[in-house]
């Protein structure tokens, strides 16, 4: 397919912009032009550019980004190869038809290009920042200046302030007269931003037609709105907890995402009573008591969906402070397929653990590692119509079709040892132990597993093989454990990189120190870190990776097991006899591909021994 014209136009205009900028010579432009003209591969203009060592690539999104070109989104999709010159031809024609359209909603409405890779090119190839829209970090006060109907008709929405400077998304970044629409009312050096084309002009919609209420109509002057709104945007956010904090001066909220702590907002001290009251009523405590730890529940419904909310308000010097634990997220239940398992690990996981009928399975790893999450995918691999699954769990945090759950309850007597003698009368083929956490619900366990149930369980252990050691030292026979467990599976969620700001970078040598490792031995891997973007709150991070450390019990671990051999010795045994891979390992395997940063492995996983050459660790994975 030749597009030959209308590519030299966009490497002229390119090209000059460059130089107009300072970055080039008129002369380093007429090579680039040539060496181009050279080449018959698809390269674009800013590959060659970039190969010659004329520019960086932040030089050249600079030039994208300060809106010096008079080029169309459509043609530099085209160059830029995401996109043929037939599609732009058809995408150009339903314009016509469809008055008031971008384009750039055409191309993905009739799946020219997936979004994600629409807003990938102009994100990451070109720069724009890339802001993901939510209603309450919309900055209305901006919106305020600005008629509705003058954003629609200009395709752009305000979001915030930053430094003195107006951050507008556009739902098409080259076009010229939607940011000279927008520069009228925010002022010339405004950041143009991109989002999802089709989400600007719904939120347009729905604040035209009052559908979504602008922030200053929601009433934080009353407890109500300050909790609601709280609420919902920790749902929003995705965040697993919710912090509402008193202190000499204020309340201060913070949300848990992705596992670390960020903060949502302050509120004047004035608010605090109000809003404990508020959250205590929803949550059926004791309004009154102000002197005693209490917990509660409560539900809550956003958008058609209804969440429920475990409540912990805890007696503290400056007041009473309130943790909100957000449960049964339903989109949380993740296929075992989709939980982050390496191939070779999934494989045995599926094959020498899930498929056999009886025995234990033990999930450890600290508070916040996933444990839960993995302990339902099991199930939803496990569940069928002629297995009967009975759980018991603290509390139940994702309701599942087809098991029977029950939710322990100590306000009303259902204790944990109650509910476990009564577990095992129900004829169950598998039995969930939400967590081993005495002796009593250890010895269950086992006996269950004795008499031929599969068991489902999670222990509160640094890694698997200590997982394995607080069992030997729970008073329970070496016997008993070595003829019932099955698995020890060890678990910690580390943060993704955030793929918009992601960037290479070699590790430094302090850190290959650490793992054992010297410059030659990650040689051809490639490691990232994120650089901050709007995308990802500035955290250079965007969700989360499980990795794993998975001991399947062998003969030569369980005769370590009856011998009481140290720990030592069983790691030993386990890594030399079982292909353990061990959690450090399985977190470098995901750092070598750019999934997560060694900062996030120091951070969070044990560094018990160093790592095995990364080839072996390859090798062990199956990657
Ligand atoms: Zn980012």
């Amino acid at each position: 397919m030749d597009n030959g014209d209308s590519g030299d136009r966009i490497s002229d205009q390119i090209l000059s912009a460059l130089v107009k900028i300072g970055t080039l010579t008129q002369e380093r432009a007429g090579i680039a032009r040539r060496v181009k003209s050279k080449l018959s591969s698809g390269k674009t203009i800013i590959d060659v550019v970039k190969e010659l060592q004329y520019a960086t690539s932040e030089q050249v999104k600079e030039v994208f980004r300060s809106n010096h070109l008079s080029l169309k989104i459509g043609d530099i999709l085209v160059e830029f190869g995401h996109l043929t010159q037939e599609r732009l031809r058809s995408a150009l024609d339903i314009q016509k038809t469809q008055t008031g359209k971008q384009l750039g909603q055409i191309i993905i409405e009739h799946q020219f290009m997936s979004e994600n890779d629409f807003l990938d090119a102009l994100s990451v190839q070109l720069g724009f920042p890339f802001v993901n829209l939510s209603v309450e970090e919309l900055d209305t006060k901006l919106l305020d200046q600005a008629p509705i109907q003058w954003c629609r008709s200009n395709h752009f929405l305000p979001v915030r302030s930053e430094e003195g400077k107006v951050v507008v998304v556009f739902a098409d970044p080259f076009d010229k007269a939607s940011i000279k629409g927008a520069q009228k009312l925010y002022g010339a050096n405004l950041i143009v931003a991109i989002s999802a084309p089709g989400s600007i002009e719904n939120y347009l919609d729905q604040f035209a037609s009052g559908k979504i209420k602008i922030r200053s109509t929601v009433d934080e002057n009353t407890a109500i709105g300050i909790v609601d709104s709280m609420i919902c945007a920790a749902i929003d956010k995705g965040a697993s907890d919710i912090h509402m904090e008193p202190m000499k001066d204020k309340l201060q909220v913070k949300f848990r995402i992705d596992g670390l702590l960020v903060l949502y907002k302050n509120f004047p001290r004035e608010t605090i009573s109000m809003v404990t009251a508020r959250v205590k009523i929803l949550s059926k405590s004791n309004i009154a008591e102000k002197r005693r730890h209490q917990d509660g529940r409560m539900s809550f419904e956003h958008q058609g969906n209804s969440y429920d909310l475990r409540v912990s308000v805890y007696v503290a010097i400056l007041g009473e402070k309130i943790v909100l634990r957000v449960l049964n997220r339903i989109d949380q239940i993740i296929r075992i397929e989709d939980i982050g398992m390496q191939p070779k690990v999934l494989e045995r996981y599926l094959r020498d653990v899930l498929s056999v009928p009886s025995g234990v399975l033990i999930i450890t790893g600290p508070t916040g590692s996933g444990k839960t999450t993995t302990l339902y995918s099991c199930l939803n691999y496990i569940k069928k119509p002629e297995l009967c699954i009975i759980t018991a769990e603290d509390p139940v945090e994702y309701v599942m079709e087809g098991i029977t759950q029950c939710s322990i309850d100590p306000n009303i007597n259902l204790t944990y040892e109650e509910t476990l003698r009564h577990v095992v009368r129900q004829d169950p083929d598998v039995i969930v132990i939400g967590e081993i956490r005495d002796n009593y619900s250890a010895d269950v366990a086992v006996h269950a597993a004795l008499t031929g149930h599969k068991v489902l369980t999670s222990f509160h252990t640094e890694d698997s093989i200590s997982g394995l050691i607080r069992l030997m030292n729970m008073d329970i026979e070496a016997f008993l454990i070595s003829s019932t467990v099955v698995c020890i599976l060890s678990q910690r969620l580390l943060r993704k990189i955030c793929h918009h700001c992601g960037k290479p970078y070699s590790p430094s040598p302090f850190e290959l120190k650490v793992l054992g490792y010297v410059p030659q031995d990650i040689g051809r891997y490639k490691f990232m870190k994120g650089g901050g973007c709007f995308a990802c709150n500035y955290t250079g991070y965007k969700g989360r990776i499980a990795v794993f450390e998975m001991l399947v019990l062998n003969e030569y671990v369980r005769e370590a097991i009856l011998d009481h051999k140290s720990s030592y010795e069983i790691r030993k045994i386990s890594i030399d006899t079982t292909n353990l891979v061990t959690l450090m390992e399985d977190a470098v395997s995901k750092a070598v591909i750019g999934i997560t940063t060694l900062d996030e492995i120091f951070r969070c996983v044990p560094r018990l021994i160093p790592p095995r050459p990364i080839y072996e660790i390859n090798r062990l994975l199956g990657v």
